[in-house]
């Protein structure tokens, strides 16, 4: 498999005097109208500066939540407040996503204006990919870029039906995500060390399928581990268990005896007597939790031997954390594996919402080679899957038919 970027890149986009549909991922995580974490529209940014110096005009547009139709707690309000602080200079907000509103606002846009649209999921036909809105989008403007990489593993009017009506191409962050994530999986430097962690198998066994083929070693840790444990009998307590993942873990086994690639699960835990950071704690030198326990992190001897094979690998790969790192008594393993990140000698990408949290929690994102803005997305891409909002767009050799 090939690791070049087929796709147009909006770097050889005709728009200077054009209006552009920009597809970004603004969808940050939000407390009471409050940002918590601008990591994504500070990596939408570099796109939207390169189409303003080349005096194109803005039509931005992202999903924000999961809203079933319009909702003022979610609306992008906050992200234009935001945007226009990065961006130094005021961002409007449309009423909507669409309608004659929005487009009379969209077609008095001067070289440079940027305005931002409402969020895309308060229109039903957003999530459906309905030809209705996609066309509706696409008149917005004259030419479409997807920076949206977050969303790309979906196919909606926005990161996918309007590619078939604009000519797209790919934005910066787009672009870089890809050329990052795929050079990790088609061309690591190895050994390649993957380290996955979080609440269920079911998410990542395609990621773990193919890295039997491709890694070294994969490090499992978080709850998904208990699946892991309850397929080869042993007693897991109360501890979170995702039961479908029980049986992909019993394959995943069998496979990774005849794959060369070494799957280690935990030696230790660290256990709770209930989800809470007043929870009873208590260390255990060895992987079978008692009755009326939980393992909510790995314990000190699986966070060392982690921290070792990454230390030791060309390229190391991480996805979600290694326990309820959202409680100071189990975050430990959580923030032993993060640290051997940022301290690796290999290349170093990490993808996630939860495990880039962390990282950005324990202040290590600069320290790591990637950090990627996709989660489901990230992990799609890893498993040799199309991505939709890639696949719709141009390729580059029609830039100039
Ligand atoms: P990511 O967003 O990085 O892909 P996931 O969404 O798969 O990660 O999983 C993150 C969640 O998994 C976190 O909220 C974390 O608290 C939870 N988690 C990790 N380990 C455990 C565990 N042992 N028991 C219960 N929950 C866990
Ligand atoms: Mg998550």
């Amino acid at each position: 498999m090939s690791t070049s970027f087929t796709k147009a890149s909006v770097r050889d986009a005709p728009v200077s005097d054009r209006r552009v549909l920009l597809r970004a991922d603004l969808n940050v995580p939000l407390a009471n109208g409050t940002i918590e974490d601008d990591t994504r529209i500070r990596a939408a940014t570099p796109t939207i500066e390169s189409l303003r110096d080349r005096e194109a005009a803005i039509v931005l547009c992202s999903h924000l939540g999961r809203p079933k139709g319009p909702d003022p707690r979610l609306s992008l309000a906050p992200v234009a407040a935001r945007l226009g602080e990065l961006v130094g200079s005021e961002v409007p907000l449309a009423p909507g996503v669409v309608g004659e509103d929005v487009a009379r606002r969209a077609g008095r846009l001067a070289a440079g204006d940027l305005l931002l649209l409402e969020n895309t999921r308060f229109e039903a036909g957003e999530t459906e990919n309905d030809p209705r809105l996609a066309e509706a989008l696409g008149t917005l403007a004259d030419l479409y870029v997807n920076d949206a990489f977050a969303a790309a593993h979906r196919a909606h009017a926005s990161t996918e039906g309007v590619a078939h009506r604009l000519r797209g191409y790919a934005g910066l962050l787009l672009e870089r995500e890809v050329r990052e994530l795929t050079s990790v999986r088609d061309d690591p430097a190895p050994p390649l060390v993957i380290a996955l962690g979080g609440a269920k198998v079911s998410d990542k066994i395609g990621a773990i399928d193919r890295f039997l083929h491709t890694a070294e070693t994969i490090l499992i840790g978080g709850a998904m581990c208990f699946s892991f444990f309850r397929a080869l009998g042993q007693p897991t307590g109360a501890s979170m268990v995702e039961e479908e993942g029980v049986e992909l873990a019993a394959e995943v086994l069998e496979r990774a005896s005849e794959a060369e690639c070494e799957l280690r699960l935990p030696v230790d835990l660290v256990l709770g007597d209930h989800l809470d950071a007043a929870a009873q704690r208590r260390e255990e030198d060895g992987t079978s939790v008692p009755d009326g326990w939980m393992g909510l992190d790995i314990g000190p001897r699986t966070a060392s031997r982690y921290a070792e094979a990454i230390s030791a690998a060309g390229t190391v790969f991480w996805n979600g954390p290694m326990g309820v790192f959202e409680l100071e008594p189990f975050a430990a393993g959580t923030r032993a594996v993060a640290e051997a990140i940022a301290a690796a000698r290999g290349r170093t990408v990490v993808g996630g919402g939860d495990s880039v949290a962390a990282l950005n929690q324990l202040g290590l994102a600069d320290r790591v080679d990637w950090v990627s803005t996709g989660g489901g997305a990230s992990l799609e891409l890893m498993e040799g899957r199309e991505l939709p909002g890639i696949e719709a767009l141009m390729d580059a050799t029609e830039v100039r038919a």
